[in-house]
């Protein structure tokens, strides 16, 4: 950062005594904080409920001039600037809600240099007239919110996102924070290069939430599996419940409601009303279990949610761990349950080829579904899985999640592991797992013939195993980090540098028997 630092002279620290009545940062903050007063770029990767806000709103306060926050979420957005003028902050929103005279009102006090912090809807901001109204005003900062929506892999991409780019060439010396709580490895590197980013610090947050359980369990009878569960830890307790479809919100409030729950169902067919007055007893009183499809969440903060119980499968790990993310923000022992069956995973697949999008998005998203499913059927720790998803780690297996207290059914993949891996050696790590599997089973369908690979050594050596089995050898193999997908979405699969020691044999591997399998099928051994 060579922009000499333009500061009231108050300290970070003091900023969130006086104004937030905070204690003290958490984890990272205080070196964002740091690193933005002092004129930095960042790029900042925490987990909901981490606390990105005060990220950009201490330095927003620390430096001179108004800190353009850049928010697609209007409502969040009015929700901020609300929350921020009860702390007496000068804060203020330009989006499409407003009429032209409140919106003048607005850029008045901008130009007077009355506002601490400006919320602008990306859309709003990219209009020649935002822009030149900002190069007049004296700003400190930009903030770039849910930085995610630039990325075209992910399913919140914005085009207006792209034109932020903008940013760094139209006003050089203020500095830029880019926030988001989901991203890879490869989705950050898109918003570094996207957003012209490219000399910020990065700062990734751990995303381990340690005091959640992790569960998950093939389904049976789920409504039972449901109530038994609730009876036996969490009677009494605040909690969510997630399902796929409307009616089976209804259908699961009625039924806990049958038993004498205190619950409420939420979901975007119940009218406006109804589902602010259910959100605000969820939020008040004890004890509520709010049913709901995933409408409900965003930017809900109550930190007492004991338990979050997945009724059907969320469709990717970013949504999983952002549902589930939203038990235990006070840090007391929360739970997140699920349970799932080949039945979801079936929907699931379904809702995604039907849906808007190229090829190319849904493989993508293929993908996402696919890692969703492998951390269901690991037989190692979930913790560690679903942290190495998003680029952390996690030395020792965690003690607190299912797989780790009660050590999971498995047979000996050693045999199939190595088949599965030297065929995607052979075919060149150009294809993904339909592929494969055709290759393994001696499929003679025309692109095999084509590609020739009916001649590689791997070519029908996969009988013994159905293509479902295949699939989970695969998911499990991506899952463990033994394969990964193609970085550029392409579906491939390719090697990783640890399976060296597997294809040589050399060690032992140690499959989950797959809980979708109907049961009474007999594969391997069990151990
Ligand atoms: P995010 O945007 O990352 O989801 P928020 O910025 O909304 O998270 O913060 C989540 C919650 O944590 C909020 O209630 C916020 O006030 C609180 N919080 C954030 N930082 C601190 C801190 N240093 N000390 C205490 N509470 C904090
Ligand atoms: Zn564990």
């Amino acid at each position: 950062s060579t922009v000499r630092p333009e500061t009231t002279g108050e300290a970070p620290e003091d900023v969130l005594h006086r104004v937030f009545g905070y204690e003290s940062f958490r984890l990272l903050q205080g070196d964002i904080i740091r690193e933005v007063v002092s004129g930095g770029d960042a790029l900042v990767l925490m987990p909901t409920g981490g606390g990105k806000s005060l990220c950009y709103q201490v330095p927003a306060l620390v430096r001179t001039g108004t800190a353009v926050v850049i928010s697609p979420l209007i409502a969040l957005m009015q929700d901020q600037v609300a929350a921020l003028t009860e702390l007496g902050v000068k804060a203020a929103f330009l989006n499409s809600t407003m009429d032209f005279h409140q919106a003048q009102e607005t850029e008045n006090a901008l130009m007077t240099g009355e506002l601490d912090l400006l919320y602008c809807a990306p859309e709003r901001l990219i209009q020649p007239r935002t822009l030149n109204l900002l190069k007049d005003a004296s700003l400190s900062l930009f903030a770039i919110d849910e930085a995610h929506c630039v990325s075209q892999w992910g399913h919140d991409f914005r085009s207006d996102y792209l034109e932020l780019s903008r940013l760094a060439s139209e006003f050089p010396g203020v500095p830029r924070i880019a926030l988001t709580a989901t991203a890879d490895e490869r989705t950050r590197k898109e918003i570094a290069e996207r957003l012209s980013l490219t000399q910020a610090r990065h700062f990734i947050s751990s995303f381990d939430r340690p005091n959640i359980q992790y569960r998950i369990a093939p389904k049976t009878n789920a409504n039972k599996q449901l109530l038994d569960f609730i009876a036996a830890e969490h009677s009494g307790d605040c909690g969510i419940v997630y399902c796929l479809s409307r009616n089976k919100v209804d259908a699961t409030a009625k039924l806990l409601q049958k038993q004498g729950y205190n619950a409420l169902p939420y979901h975007a067919g119940l009218d406006s009303n109804t589902r602010s007055r259910h959100q605000e007893r969820f939020l008040r009183e004890d004890g509520v279990i709010i049913v709901a499809t995933i409408a409900f969440g965003m930017g809900i903060d109550k930190p007492d949610v004991r338990f979050v119980a997945h009724l059907d499968l969320p469709k990717s790990l970013e949504a999983y761990y952002q549902e589930t993310g939203r038990a235990g923000r006070d840090g007391n022992p929360s739970t997140a349950w699920m349970v799932y069956g080949l039945q979801d995973v079936i929907k699931l697949r379904q809702m995604l080829e039907a849906s808007q999008g190229n090829d190319h998005f849904k493989r993508v998203e293929r993908q996402k579904l696919d890692a969703m499913l492998g951390l269901c059927e690991v037989t190692q720790c979930r913790r560690q899985v679903l942290l190495r998803y998003f680029g952390d780690t996690l030395d020792q297996p965690c003690g607190n999640c299912d797989t780790c207290l009660n050590p999971p059914e498995t047979w000996d993949g050693k045999v199939a592991v190595q088949k599965a891996l030297s065929c995607v050696f052979r075919t060149g790590q150009r294809f993904g797992v339909t592929y494969l599997i055709d290759v393994l089973r001696g499929s003679e369908n025309e692109r095999i013939l084509q590609s020739g690979h009916q001649a590689v050594s791997t070519y029908g050596i996969g009988q013994e195993l159905s293509a479902n089995e295949w699939k989970s050898v695969f998911r499990q193999l991506v899952a463990n980090g033994y394969l990964r997908a193609d970085p550029e979405g392409y579906g491939a699969l390719q090697l990783t540098e640890e399976c060296r020691a597997l294809l040589k044999g050399e060690v032992a591997i140690e499959l989950r028997k797959d809980p979708v399998q109907k049961a009474g099928k007999s594969r391997g051994t069990a151990s």
